[in-house]
């Protein structure tokens, strides 16, 4: 074993290799590799891994030291081919920005900008002002307001408004979003004592009605957003309930969740009230995310009644709920988008793949299947099959959108293997699995991402991990 050990390459043998492969890497990052590489190959000679000497020289740990190197030269925040058919895919990162958007955030990235600079009096301004304009005529709303993401804007909403009261919320509506933001738990962060009425599956206005205390601060909605109750149940229309709750001079504040500002009832998915809708139902505050249907940046809106946004405007709180610039840059692009319906139909990424029509998706799908047959002639066969996207993000969860997949079947491996092969190809292709089918929903694909979508394919089917 001894032996072994002195077989090994010196650091500097090792270094001196990779500094003629990677000419322009960091002496710290080729250092590091080596070291990490050889400290590995000590592991696997301790281990009674090696056999013999010839395993371990220059030439023969040269391909680990690389990858090695490889490895750490990658950002491990990258781009990914999402082929799961999955529009606002939280796990990868929710809504692609529209190009305006794109552009709006290297502006506000590259050099200074009139964040908190009032351009009239070259006096401080005010970051929300800069978006707020937009929102109150977007949505109807006295006021607007944003921060980082929808769960901090419920945090302050409750916060400002119900601290050290009571919000009833019915039982139909205490729910779990995923990422583990619970309304109980946000309450109970807030400060608000939460006042759980009626069931399950049915909720009536005289349950609201028994709830009242002198400690009551609001009426709380929640929209189940991932989840629907079906056969018997009720619940208290939100117009109903904000008469309910004026007529005892208190506020109906709503978590709408994924929030639109568009009806997507022409393609098939109802039952998503839209902003201006929930506003004009008679809601006072409205708080909803900015990267789920409505296709912009990461962040939480709440409009609503000014005399209600302005308290939250004076909330300590806000100073760490606050979004930067590259946020507002971004949300004030994609909301211009909004000002004519049709651009926003066009140009908002999440909006166009929500509304594109079966016969583009076929084109798409069958345009995708001829170039993956032919690269991949001999390693796969591909196939077409009628199925459903799906929103995400928790809107419209029980309503596919009709799609054309394109499904892949491995000639010498299995679809398991290639899909999980996939995931350290550079991109890395996310797709489903439906053994022996690895399948692809060009719903989510940009025809620009087929070439590479083919050559990772490729790779991954000629060598089978
Ligand atoms: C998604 C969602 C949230 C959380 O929104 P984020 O923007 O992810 O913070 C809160 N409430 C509801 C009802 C949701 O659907």
């Amino acid at each position: 074993m001894s032996s072994l050990f002195r077989s090994l390459p010196s650091v500097d043998a090792c270094l001196h290799r990779l500094e003629e492969t990677f000419p322009s890497a960091s002496h710290a990052v080729l250092l590091e590799s080596c070291r990490a590489v050889l400290d590995e190959l000590r592991d696997d000679i301790r281990a009674g891994l090696v056999a013999d000497a010839s395993a371990l020289s220059l030439e023969a740990v040269t391909p680990r030291l690389c990858a090695a190197v490889e490895k750490r030269e990658r950002p491990r925040f990258r781009r990914v081919i999402n082929g799961a058919g999955v529009v606002v895919h939280t796990n990868l990162g929710r809504s692609v920005l529209a190009k305006e958007a794109r552009e709006a955030v290297n502006i506000a990235a590259s050099g200074y900008s009139n964040l908190e600079f009032n351009l009239k009096t070259g006096e401080r301004g005010s970051r929300i002002s800069l978006v707020e304009e937009l929102l109150i005529s977007l949505t109807g709303a006295e006021a607007a307001l944003v921060v980082n993401n929808n769960a901090a804007a419920v945090l302050l909403m409750l916060d400002t408004l119900c601290k050290g009261g009571e919000v009833i919320l019915s039982r139909g509506q205490l729910v779990e979003i995923g990422g583990s933001f619970r309304i109980p738990d946000v309450m109970e962060r807030s400060g608000a004592t939460l006042r759980e009425v009626g069931t399950t599956n049915r909720t009536h206005l005289a349950d609201y009605e028994n709830a009242l205390s002198e400690n009551t601060r609001a009426v709380l909605w929640v929209h189940p957003s991932n989840y629907r109750i079906i056969g018997f149940h009720s619940s208290v229309p939100p117009a109903e309930l904000a008469n309910f709750a004026h007529s005892r001079g208190l506020p109906l504040l709503e978590d709408l969740g994924s929030g639109s500002l568009l009806d997507f009832s022409a393609w098939g998915l109802h039952d998503e009230p839209t902003v201006p809708e929930v506003l004009k139902a008679g809601t006072d505050v409205v708080t909803f995310s900015g990267d789920k249907v409505l296709g912009g940046p990461q962040a939480g809106i709440i409009v609503g009644k000014k005399e209600y946004v302005d308290r939250m405007k004076r909330n300590q709180l806000l100073r760490a709920l606050r979004c930067d610039k590259l946020t507002l840059s971004a949300l004030e692009a994609t909301l211009r988008l909004y000002r004519d319906r049709e651009t926003a139909l066009r140009s908002v990424p999440t909006v166009r793949r929500m509304t594109m029509s079966a016969g583009e998706l076929q084109r798409r799908a069958e345009h995708l299947r001829d170039m993956l047959n032919e690269h991949l002639a001999g390693l796969a066969e591909c196939s077409l099959k009628a199925d459903f996207s799906r929103v995400g993000g928790g809107a419209f969860p029980e309503q596919g959108m009709p799609t054309t997949l394109v499904c892949i079947r491995p000639a010498h491996s299995s679809a398991v293997q290639l899909k999980k092969h996939l995931l350290s190809t550079d991109p890395p292709l996310v797709g489903r699995l439906e053994d022996p089918y690895f399948q692809l929903d060009p719903r989510t694909m940009e025809e620009e991402e087929y070439a590479d979508t083919a050559r990772v394919l490729l790779q991954a089917l000629r060598e089978p991990s």
